[in-house]
């Protein structure tokens, strides 16, 4: 069993998970089927919905059709042939206290019922409960989990080690680092009810950054009970791969219509805003006058066309590079989830650390939101760890940037430099002409063509925080850096005199000299030529 990352972007992978079934490619949303009530039947998600795999509970199989499955086969007894993944009841036990099965006739079970990949009987940490009890859920799991080893008698079943610990990220943290030294195939992370209920997808990007730092990173991670299309994005930009939805069919029976950026409730829609097939063939106002099961069954395979068709949006999304554009569209489907992206700042550092280097598309920025992402935390670590001006240079001299890119190519900077050069002659050397951008700060001339310095496209108008954001990494860059003058040309229009408080304090906590002038959008010679001047006479 071998999961092979094809793509990846952000912590998101594109992969191929090998069961005894065949290959499933992540990220993955499995269909819960109950084979108490089915909505939508296996055969129909398999040949209408190309589900190549589904989730079922193995506790509610053992207590009500224990025998005849155990006779037909699990694939049989519910008429699919593709992968079946079982969950153990460890929600049950969270729902209903203690479950009427041992882990050990849990393990047992779904080995004789042949299901594709398994999972442990784990005792799931709630959300409401102390630091202590919490404690003794994560130590059971764990217990459950060495035992194991010990039962099972395949090989061919994959096994899922859940990961507890709620929101508790230091339990999180030792569950997820202990579970992973056992050899399981795919971890699992309980996302309580009430994440999804109350929205704390903050919270979530938490728990799941905490797992994901402390488990095998080439085990594919299942998100548990996070099955509503608007939080896909953001669960597979932190890195899980597969996903479980009952959602679907609950969604349904509530009669809530699922779309990629929330939940409409169906007697409020007037139009259908999706061209799935049923939603081109209907409208809502024949859809409400159809008998109830019917108009059930109908949203039910809506919500799965939906969550279908977002998560091959966020796959393609990962093959263009383009997931974290993708994911702050989303994240302005609901204030919520806003906040959850606000929140990754936080773990910037980490994103970086795990994202690739080389992507194949140029970058949009948007707002200061996007100053989390990897590529603007990473050129400044660059910049500052392994970057150093040329020996020669004495002045530091920052243009603004300009709406082409290279900046050097723009006429602008063409211009600017002409004068320079007249100016300075063979002193040339002594000035390192470096551009000063959002969202990246410091661009030396030379790094320009470097990837994205030069492939990105910005939002304009600058937010507040964008703006101070470069302010600061310009300061950190000239207190890091050894040049014995600074000469700035400002564009008090776009950086509202912030760059230029930003030099003067550092340059005065540097010790060194600072001049400035200004420049307005026509870039005119009489100023450029007069910041040359300034210039030479800094040299002179
Ligand atoms: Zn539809």
């Amino acid at each position: 069993m071998s999961f092979e990352i094809r793509d990846r972007d952000l912590l998101a992978r594109i992969g191929k998970f090998e069961t005894k079934r065949g290959i499933i490619e992540t990220p993955l949303l499995l269909p819960v089927i109950n084979p108490n009530v089915q909505l939508i039947p296996p055969r129909i998600l398999q040949e209408e919905f190309g589900c190549r795999a589904l989730i079922t509970n193995a506790y509610i199989l053992k207590t009500h059709f224990e025998d005849e499955i155990i006779e037909q086969g699990l694939h049989d007894f519910l008429d699919f042939n593709g992968v079946f993944m079982t969950d153990s009841g460890a929600y049950q036990i969270l729902v209903y206290g203690d479950v009427e099965v041992t882990s050990e006739e849990i393990v047992r079970f779904q080995e004789e019922i042949d299901t594709d990949i398994a999972t442990i009987l784990d005792v799931p940490t709630s959300w409401t409960t102390s630091k202590q009890q919490a404690q003794r859920t994560v130590n059971e799991t764990m217990r459950k989990a060495r035992e194991l080893a010990k039962i099972k008698t395949r090989d061919d079943i994959a096994w899922v080690g859940p990961v507890q610990g709620g929101q508790y990220l230091d339990l999180v943290a030792q569950s997820a680092s202990e579970i992973g030294k056992l050899p399981f195939q795919i971890h699992a992370l309980g996302s309580p009810t009430p994440i999804m209920e109350q929205y704390l997808f903050d919270v979530l990007v938490d728990m799941i950054l905490t797992a994901k730092k402390n488990l095998p990173l080439e085990r594919p991670l299942h998100l548990f009970g996070a099955g509503h299309p608007f939080m896909f994005a953001l669960a597979i930009a932190l890195g899980c791969d597969l996903f479980d939805s009952a959602a679907y069919a609950l969604y349904a029976r509530e009669e809530r219509y699922m779309t990629e950026y929330g939940t409409t409730r169906f007697d409020k829609l007037e139009y259908f805003p999706c061209s799935c097939p049923l939603c081109n063939k209907n409208d809502p106002q024949s859809v409400a006058a159809m008998p109830k099961i019917e108009r059930q069954k109908l949203l039910a395979q809506h919500n799965l066309y939906t969550s279908f068709s977002e998560l091959r949006r966020i796959k393609q999304a990962i093959m263009e590079g383009r997931l974290w554009e993708h994911l702050e569209l989303r994240a302005h489907g609901h204030p919520a989830l806003l906040k959850a992206v606000k929140h990754l700042k936080k773990h910037s550092g980490y994103l970086e650390k795990q994202s690739p280097v080389t992507k194949k598309s140029g970058l949009f920025f948007f707002s200061s939101l996007g100053l989390t992402r990897p590529e603007v935390v990473r050129h400044r670590e660059r910049l500052l760890e392994r970057y150093l001006p040329p020996k020669e240079a004495e002045v530091l001299v920052l243009l603004p940037q300009t709406r082409k890119k290279p900046f050097s190519k723009s006429w602008e900077h063409r211009r600017a430099l002409k004068y320079i050069q007249q100016n300075l002659g063979d002193k040339m050397g002594k000035v390192h002409v470096c551009t000063y951008a959002a969202p990246f700060g410091v661009i030396p001339r030379e790094l320009e063509e470097v990837y994205p310095l030069s492939q990105y496209e910005l939002a304009t108008p600058l937010d507040a925080e964008m703006i101070e954001y470069v302010a600061k990494r310009i300061s950190e860059y000239i207190i890091t850096m050894n040049y014995k003058k600074v000469a700035l040309l400002r564009n008090i229009e776009m950086w509202k005199g912030k760059i230029a408080t930003a030099c003067r304090r550092a340059c005065k906590k540097k010790k060194i000299s600072f001049t400035m002038l200004s420049v307005d959008q026509s870039w005119n010679e009489r100023m450029l030529k007069d910041f040359a001047a300034v210039i030479q006479k800094t040299l002179s």
